[in-house]
């Protein structure tokens, strides 16, 4: 009885052998789902976890798990196919317990009635977009084979492909031929098949996913505070709060943060989809109440400190995996127990420590460069504080965008002033997960802001903005900070238009698009001096330069440089000037771009750009 056209009438022994095989599906689900449960269940809750923001969970579930919205958009023939699949299932939800009730005789949707002969009907059209859809992603996985799927065949997803394919078929027979107990018995048995092996397979996803996209800690790349002094972060398995371990479970093994990991792409050991998939293999095995290091058998340490941050993972994610917290918990387990060796590490920490700056210039240095331009230093008076961060202090390059951004202040009338003493934001630390350094140089930061009486900051570096805007508020209310992008998109009018025959390709830099979600207002600016271009990678999908996470102060010595891949990519666009809007990834590329091409493209900052056409004074 797949559609109440006619009734069927089931023998004793019929109904008997059904309600057995019923009761021995359910259990084959949850011998394994409870398990999983409790697994869950075992780890700790998560500290500050709060279920607040109701709107945009409620927003972000309707989005991205009944919509499917994030399927569709980052892979769009697959996500419909995919979309159809889970339309279909629910859709189906009313006519299986139909069919089910009907088993022992009690069926109550028939097609006398017009809700009843709609809802085959609706479930009809649902049934023949299932069947189709499902023998497109079949032929994907199993002929066209894309590497992001994993190397293995897949035999459990083309049981389950068989068993959606069944079951969709034997509906539409009997629908259009009429119920026969073949066809029922048939589409009963798919059921009961398919039913224990979703919690056995990745296919565990169609009942976890909608929870852990609802539970989402919360913002993007958001990192949990330590909750006290006993907390070092992610070591063993008692660290594993719930929300990590509901998210490693939820895993689809469908590889699309694979597919946009820099670290991976450049041959190095790290992918993101083994981060999830060795937290689920440890829990598999130890379980949340092991003291069993996490970093070991399922995970590797070299792996973890690789990761750029550059978060093109956690964006991909379809099921709201989180993986930024889990690699940087991940750190923090190895740093606050003195598991992480590495000599630039050290030097990197004791740089920060002893200097205030990652690059371990002493401050006399920056007080030079601030006299040399002739900064005003801020007293109260000006309407920003100039934030120079480590690379505009000290880096060449970055001095430079300093100075042209400094210019264009000038030409358009804003009044600054840099900090006295300013200390690195902590955003290397904090990536790499030495939280007692970052805490220091966020506080001493902190304070120094609150003395000067700043209201409002402007800094060149997605980094220092994100740090100050996001990871200081553990430790108390900076000023609201915008980038210099952000700052002269509003001023735009104010600068002059330069337009030249120029191709300006521009990049994305993550912290800037990604993290905060800022893309027109750099291109604007690099619009007023020539046409601006796009490599094939930008915007949300933009591709790191490598620097992030503290990779710029740690040796880079598997496989590809992500630098070179990258500005092997700008180059390749033709153009002859390279647009980038922090001074990290100009550092990055600056190297990166002779080294991948016998005429490179300029490479200038957005502020360069904009005080290029500015009158010299
Ligand atoms: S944050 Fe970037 S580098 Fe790190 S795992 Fe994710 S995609 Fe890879
Ligand atoms: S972590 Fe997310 S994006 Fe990566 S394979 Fe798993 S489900 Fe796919």
């Amino acid at each position: 009885m797949l559609h109440s056209d006619k009734v069927l009438v089931f023998s004793p022994l019929e109904i008997t052998l059904f309600l057995v095989l019923l009761a021995a599906s359910m259990s084959g689900f949850w011998m394994r789902f409870g398990k999983i449960v409790r697994k869950i269940r075992e780890a700790k809750p998560e500290a500050d976890f709060r279920l607040t923001r109701l709107g945009k969970r409620a927003w972000d579930f309707v989005w991205e798990v009944m919509l499917q919205a994030k399927v569709i958009r980052e892979r769009p023939l697959p996500g419909i196919a995919h979309a159809f699949v889970f339309w279909g299932f629910c859709a189906f939800a009313l006519v299986t317990l139909n069919h089910l009730a009907a088993g022992v005789g009690f069926p109550f949707l028939s097609r006398e009635t017009w809700f009843g002969k709609f809802y085959f009907d609706f479930a009809a059209a649902f049934a023949v977009a299932v069947a189709v859809s499902i023998t497109g992603l079949f032929i994907r996985r199993f002929v066209v084979r894309p590497r992001w799927l994993g190397e293995k065949v897949s035999i459990e997803s083309g049981v389950i492909a068989f068993l959606i394919f069944t079951l969709m078929i034997t509906y539409l027979a009997a629908f259009w031929r009429g119920d026969s107990r073949a066809l029922w018995w048939s589409h009963t048995l798919a059921l009961l098949i398919f039913l224990p092996l979703i919690p056995h397979t990745k296919h565990l996803h169609l009942v976890l996913s909608p929870v852990t996209v609802f539970l989402k800690r919360g913002e993007f790349s958001d990192i949990p505070p330590l909750a006290g002094d006993e907390d070092f972060g992610l070591d063993t398995g008692k660290d594993l709060t719930r929300v990590v371990a509901l998210q490693a479970y939820s895993c689809v093994e469908c590889g699309r943060c694979s597919q946009h990991c820099p670290a991976l792409n450049t041959r190095k050991l790290l992918d993101p989809k083994k981060i999830a998939l060795g937290v689920r293999g440890y829990l598999n095995e130890f379980g949340a109440a092991s003291e069993e290091p996490l970093i070991g058998q399922y995970i590797a340490q070299e792996a973890v400190f690789q990761c750029t941050t550059c978060g093109a993972c956690e964006f991909q994610c379809p099921v709201g995996i989180e993986h930024l917290p889990i690699i940087i918990g991940l750190r923090r387990g190895a740093v606050n127990t003195g598991k992480w060796e590495d000599s630039y590490g050290t030097k990197l920490f004791l740089a920060l420590e002893r200097n205030g700056n990652a690059l371990g210039f002493s401050a006399g240095e920056r007080d030079q460069f601030v006299q040399k331009q002739r900064l005003p230093i801020f007293d109260g008076t000006q309407e920003y504080c100039l934030w120079l961060g480590c690379m505009g202090a000290y880096d060449p390059q970055g001095r430079e965008i300093i100075a042209s951004f400094a210019r264009v202040m000038n030409h358009v009338g804003a009044t600054y002033g840099v900090l006295r003493r300013e200390k690195c934001t902590g955003d290397p630390a904090r990536r790499l997960g030495n939280d007692l350094l970052f805490q220091q140089l966020a506080e001493q930061n902190l304070q120094a802001l609150a003395l000067a009486k700043v209201a409002k900051i402007v800094s060149i570096c997605p980094h220092c903005v994100r740090t100050i805007s996001t990871d200081w508020k553990e430790f108390g209310e900076a000023p609201p900070i915008e980038h210099h992008s952000e700052f002269m998109a509003r001023h735009r009018d104010r600068l002059p238009r330069t337009v030249t025959q120029d191709k300006i390709v521009y990049h994305d830099p993550c912290y800037l698009g990604r993290y905060r979600g800022v893309y027109d207002e750099p291109r604007s600016i690099l619009a007023l001096a020539g046409e601006v271009i796009d490599p094939p990678r930008s915007r949300e999908r933009s591709f790191c330069c490598g620097a992030g996470g503290g990779l710029a102060f740690l040796g880079e010595e598997t496989g590809e440089r992500v630098s070179h891949a990258r500005a092997a990519e700008l180059a390749a666009t033709g153009a002859s000037v390279v647009g980038a809007a922090c001074p990290f990834c100009n550092t990055m590329f600056r190297d990166a771009l002779a080294a991948v091409s016998p005429s490179p493209p300029k490479l200038l900052d957005i502020a360069q750009i904009a005080a290029a056409g500015l009158p010299k004074s």
